[in-house]
């Protein structure tokens, strides 16, 4: 759209930035027809697939505080937001749009970091630049990312398969990328900490600032029909869950124990006096994969696993709708799942003390 406003970048400035993202990124395969450069990007459509499609808006303020991160860090992130989505729908990624507002206080040197973190997610996975749209910001940046992936027709997971007796896999571990969140804004506040901080809470923050999207295992639980249902915790365990239970109109039983810790989360729970399960409860942003299995294929999903080095952890079973969603706390007690998600625009969640 051209702009409206005065003080928006100059179309000189814009020209410039997309023609050296064009050099840069915009080197294609023979499936692309035409990417950056043309009023619309064209694909060759893939035979006997399904077009999987996603888009995930980040906002200064909101979603990224440049005061305790980079500008690749935010494009990595904002990358792995989309490709989480599309490995939670058994998918591969493929093409890939980038729109942004910025305003005049980021130079070019800023958005050419950005777009590197972003590439630098998606390179791995050969996903393709095809296009985007640029322009100024009056207030704050503004990155949208829309990622095309494909899978084999019928084969997309979906959050409404899940039924009574399956069971429920995570991957990785929970309630990571939450306290490393938590110990990037004490850093904030206690300018250079950084670097004194221990190997252990440097993992933490690296799992908040570097996810990894679970697109291989993902894609093999769709197409070899493992799973019946699947989510990417992008808002925590306890609303995540939430989500497949009241799509495939099911109820849950969740084992406190079963829930991967990992030694990381531990060791900061410990120091902080926090309860670790309520960080993986609610942890937000670790971007791992709830998904549920027929209980026949336990045994393949496990070899899987160990195949392809993704802790996989059997965290619950799928009840009938009626008995709700419960949490079988560690004396053998089942209670109602407390509903503990990360939420946006709201304050940064906060280590409570004391625990539980
Ligand atoms: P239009 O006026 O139709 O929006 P633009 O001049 O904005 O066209 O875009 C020209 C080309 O550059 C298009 O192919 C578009 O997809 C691409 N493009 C524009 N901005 C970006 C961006 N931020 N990242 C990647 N490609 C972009
Ligand atoms: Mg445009």
């Amino acid at each position: 759209m051209p702009p409206s406003h005065s003080r928006q970048r100059s179309p000189l400035q814009e020209f410039q930035l997309i023609d050296t993202l064009h050099r840069r990124y915009g080197r294609t395969g023979p499936r692309v027809v035409r990417g950056i450069g043309d009023d619309a990007a064209v694909v060759t459509a893939l035979k006997g697939h399904e077009w999987v499609v996603t888009t995930d808006l980040v906002t200064e303020g909101v979603h990224f505080d440049l005061t305790t991160a980079t500008c690749e860090e935010i494009g990595y992130k904002a990358a792995v937001a989309n490709l989480s989505d599309i490995a939670a729908m058994g998918a591969k990624p493929d093409y890939l749009l980038v729109s942004m507002a910025s305003p005049t206080s980021r130079t070019a040197a800023d958005i050419e970091r950005l777009y590197r973190g972003i590439m630098r997610a998606c390179r791995p996975y050969g996903v393709e630049l095809i296009g985007g749209d640029t322009s100024a910001s009056l207030q704050g940046l503004f990155v949208n990312i829309v990622l095309i992936g494909s899978v084999p027709a019928g084969r997309a997971l979906t959050r409404d398969g899940a039924q009574a007796g399956h069971l429920i896999y995570v991957t990785g571990t929970l309630g990571d990328s939450l306290a490393g969140l938590n110990l990037l804004s004490g850093r904030r506040s206690l300018k250079g900490s950084f670097g004194a901080m221990t190997r252990p809470d440097q993992g933490l923050v690296r799992r908040h600032l570097r996810p990894t999207p679970r697109l291989e295992i993902g894609y093999t639980l769709s197409t070899q029909r493992l799973a019946t249902a699947a989510i990417d915790l992008s808002d925590g365990l306890s609303g995540d869950l939430r989500h497949v239970c009241a799509q495939s109109h099911v109820g849950a039983d969740i084992d406190a124990d079963a829930l991967p810790i990992s030694p990381a989360l531990r060791g900061y729970a410990q120091r902080h006096r926090i309860d670790p399960l309520e960080l993986a409860l609610q942890g937000g942003e670790d971007y791992e994969l709830l998904f549920t299995i027929a209980p026949r294929h336990r045994l393949t999903v496990e070899r899987l696993g160990r195949e392809t080095a993704c802790k996989l952890s059997c965290i619950g079973i799928v009840r009938p709708h009626r008995s709700g969603v419960r949490l079988k706390d560690r004396s053998g007690r089942m209670r109602r799942l407390p509903l503990l998600s990360y939420r946006h625009f709201r304050p940064m969640p906060h280590p409570r003390r004391g625990g539980r």
